[in-house]
């Protein structure tokens, strides 16, 4: 069976073509500047590069652009649009009404089109992608995996906020939590790794990358998360400022004489290490970590200082997260920072020797795969491992269409 994936953004689309006999990646790609001036699509199979460069009005054009590319006579990897058995879609907002992936029905499009209102930006674009596709492949399946799904099993006491209740009961105001389909991945990798039936795993996922998200999972359910109603909350990101007094926020407003749609930009494009590692007058130094790791080793105290920042936050959540879940059986390190910065990794887990949890460094000198790297006498084992969303979506659009 032949899986497409395919994850649509505003402007931009990637996809994944897979085989799922073994699970390999045939090909992929990423289209950018749909509807933007600029429109091009590179493919990538192995090491060969494969580039069209032409206008691409919207997401349908880029879709055919990219069976277009699958199907190339030099550069593609399947003869036919036939081969491809069904499609997978990332979907960011499923809200309270989507608890697992789903084949895409009444159900699920209403689900989708209700709690577009709490990710105005993402949901219609991977619509979008789901529309081109059902356009031109009309006889292959479309299955929707949801960023929020795996976070349904949160209890009350961990989704509620402390606002009165009709916000909740009149317009589903709670939190849902991101990353899910991630954290999912991560929790199955893990009871693999360590030899444990999932339903016996607590862990403590952190998957940290441009926007970054803690989950603690119990028996192998999420049982809390770092981001809420919408993908703002909790850990100091790349641009978007994590937990916040929301008394600042209105008193910001009222200062500036900013608009609602005005403040969330400020919240979401210019705030978090961006924001923090500028001065008066001076922008940030970066949303990108390594930027900012090489800006504080040269000296820049600002850089430093959002560093600093995000460790901190980082380490209050999973200290708090273990203290929910109880026996704890890992921490585990994913996405660009989580896999890669080692340094990152060093600084969160400073402070938890008080514990008995200690980082060996040696073992630590790794980027991305699948790694242990606290030390063998650690009374929680610290992990780092290389999420796969993409894999995930295939599983599940794999088994959603057998079945
Ligand atoms: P996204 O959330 O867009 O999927 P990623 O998970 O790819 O983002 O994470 C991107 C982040 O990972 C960037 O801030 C980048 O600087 C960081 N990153 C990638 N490689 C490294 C590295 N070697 N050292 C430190 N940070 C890294």
């Amino acid at each position: 069976m032949k899986v497409l994936v395919i994850n649509c953004g505003s402007s931009s689309l990637k996809y994944q073509l897979f085989n799922m006999e073994n699970e390999e990646v045939m090909v992929k790609g990423l289209v950018e500047r749909i509807g933007i001036e600029g429109s091009k699509l590179i493919q990538e199979k192995g090491d060969d590069e494969y580039i069209i460069e032409e206008a691409m009005k919207d997401h349908t054009e880029a879709v055919a652009h990219v069976f277009d590319a699958l199907v190339d006579k030099d550069n593609g990897v399947i003869a036919d649009l036939s081969e491809i058995d069904a499609v997978g879609h990332r979907f960011v907002h499923g809200g309270e009404k989507i608890t697992k992936s789903a084949l895409i029905d009444k159900e699920v499009r209403d689900a989708i089109e209700e709690y577009t209102k709490f990710a105005p930006l993402h949901n219609p674009a991977n619509l979008m992608g789901l529309e081109a596709c059902e356009k031109l492949l009309p006889n292959v399946k479309n299955v929707a995996v949801f960023d929020t799904a795996f976070h349904q099993t949160m209890p009350a006491k961990t989704y509620l906020y402390g606002i009165d209740y009709k916000y909740y009961e009149e317009e589903a105001i709670r939190k849902y939590g991101f990353h899910g389909t991630s954290h999912n991945f991560i929790t199955n990798k893990a009871a693999e790794v360590l030899g444990k039936d999932v339903n016996d795993l607590n862990i403590i996922s952190a998957h940290l990358g441009n926007g970054s998200s803690i989950c603690a999972v119990k028996n192998g359910k999420s049982f809390d998360t770092s981001m809420g109603l919408t993908p703002l909350e909790g850990l100091v990101m790349g641009t978007r400022s994590g937990d916040i007094d929301p008394a600042a926020v209105t008193y910001i407003m009222k200062k500036e004489n900013l608009s609602p749609e005005e403040m969330e930009n400020v919240l979401n494009k210019k705030s978090g290490v961006l924001g923090v590692s500028g001065v008066l007058g001076v922008s940030g130094v970066s949303s990108d970590f390594r930027d900012l790791e090489n800006a504080a080793n040269e000296g820049n105290e600002r850089a430093k200082a959002a560093l600093d920042m995000f460790a901190t936050r980082v380490k209050r959540y999973i200290a708090g997260y273990m203290a929910e879940v109880g026996a704890c059986d890992a921490i585990v390190f994913t996405g660009g920072i989580g896999e890669n910065s080692i340094s990152m990794r060093e600084d969160i887990m400073e402070g938890f020797e008080l514990f008995g949890i200690k980082i060996d460094k040696e073992k630590n000198n790794v980027r991305g795969g699948c790694h242990v790297v606290s030390t063998d006498d650690s009374k929680v084992k610290v992990m780092v491992i290389a999420t796969n969303e993409e894999l995930m979506i295939a599983r599940d659009t794999k088994s959603l269409v057998e079945a």
